[in-house]
């Protein structure tokens, strides 16, 4: 393919690129995902989403993974544009919990059938890794069947050395953005793209199941924006990828850019499933934020992961990333799902290059 940039694509040349997609991993030209992303016809969205579908279905049968959701500190000391949870959110009433809640909360997930628990706050102190690591090997003693997967932003590789050590499987780190002129429209001066790199370097070091991904359609970000975070993850390889649309929060700097669109989003999950076939993508809750049917849909478009809230009912509302954040009852998710022919998992439901790696650990 010898393509000039100002190449146009046809409608037909498009549908090849999901089937060249699907086949290679990947794209020759970042034009070509340009042209896949941006392209706006409805029959083609149907066909990248069945396609991803498919090889989710090949990979994973009908299975949808669940993990138990636990929310236990909104305190954050960083002032990301985007995130309710800011230093700068004076608003927001603050709340921590306490191991035993933490603890009560495993129990209502592993009820309903949860085999990870996923631990996630804002950038908070209190919490030291003392602290960190005795509720980690807490969960683990109690829970020794279930993966435990940590989501509590950017620490010293020491750190996280520690909580593997005490027992923690996976963590969650979005790298927001790999490209640092975008990630400073999204961060204030005092954070940096190279830091948050690192940490998720360190972390496939030391040799967690790493998740990262991104907002889509978030303030000022391009459809190139897209593109490079692609590109890094299908160099990174994540165990696990996160995406969901930026949604708004009235308190923040971002409060008047518009929600991002769920359909775009949808079309990023079916990208990347079919550029990391094994991955584990989680439909997520900014996507039910902006209505269940657009969460129901990402499993329709490759995602395999569903992460129901068994945090206190108490703390909920507080954890309040953006506005208006869904709280949706397993007993909904579950007839969703259900409603596509797909079947929640009742397993730890771990990358398949790590089943053997965890029981070596253990
Ligand atoms: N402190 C942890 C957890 C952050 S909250 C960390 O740094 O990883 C989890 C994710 O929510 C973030 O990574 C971000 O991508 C997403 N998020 C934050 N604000 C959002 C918003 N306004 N709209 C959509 N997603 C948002």
């Amino acid at each position: 393919m010898n393509k000039r940039d100002d190449f146009e694509y046809t409608l037909k040349d498009i549908f090849s690129l999901v089937l060249q997609l699907r086949e290679n991993g990947t794209l020759e030209h970042g034009r070509d995902f340009k042209a896949l992303l941006s392209c706006e016809n409805p029959e083609l969205h149907s066909f990248l989403y069945a396609n991803a579908r498919a090889v989710t279905e090949d990979r994973f049968g009908k299975k949808v993974y669940l993990r138990g959701l636990i929310e236990f500190s909104n305190f954050c000391k960083n002032d990301c544009f985007y995130c309710g949870l800011r230093a700068g959110n004076k608003k927001l009433e603050r709340f921590r919990l306490t191991e035993t809640e933490i603890l009560d909360s495993c129990e209502s997930g592993y009820a309903i059938g949860a085999r990870t628990f996923v631990l996630q706050s804002g950038e908070d102190g209190f919490y030291t890794d003392d602290i960190i690591c005795g509720i980690v090997s807490s969960i683990k003693k109690k829970y020794p069947d279930c993966a435990v997967t940590l989501s509590l932003g950017e620490k010293s590789k020491q750190s996280y050395l520690r909580f593997f050590e005490a027992g923690a499987d996976r963590y969650l780190l979005r790298q927001e953005s790999s490209y640092p002129e975008y990630y400073m429209r999204l961060h204030p001066a005092a954070m940096s793209c190279e830091k948050r790199l690192q940490c998720l370097w360190d972390l496939k070091e030391i040799g967690y199941q790493v998740g990262t991904g991104f907002m889509v359609d978030s303030p000022y970000q391009t459809v190139q924006d897209i593109i490079t975070e692609l590109d890094f993850m299908k160099q990174f390889e994540p165990q696990m990828v996160g995406l969901g649309p930026f949604i708004s929060h009235c308190d923040t700097p971002f409060s008047t850019f518009p929600d991002g669109s769920a359909d775009l989003t949808l079309r990023v999950i079916s990208a990347v499933r079919l550029m990391l076939p094994d991955a584990l993508i989680p439909a997520t809750t900014a996507l039910g934020s902006i209505s269940e049917d657009c969460r129901t849909s990402a499993f329709a478009s490759g995602a395999n992961v569903v992460m129901v809230n068994v945090s206190p009912v108490f703390s909920r509302e507080k954890y309040a990333i953006y506005d208006n954040k869904a709280d949706t009852s397993f007993e909904e998710l579950r007839r969703n799902i259900a409603s596509l022919g797909l079947e929640l998992e009742i397993s730890r439901g771990d990358h398949k290059n790590f089943t053997q790696l965890n029981s070596a650990r253990k």
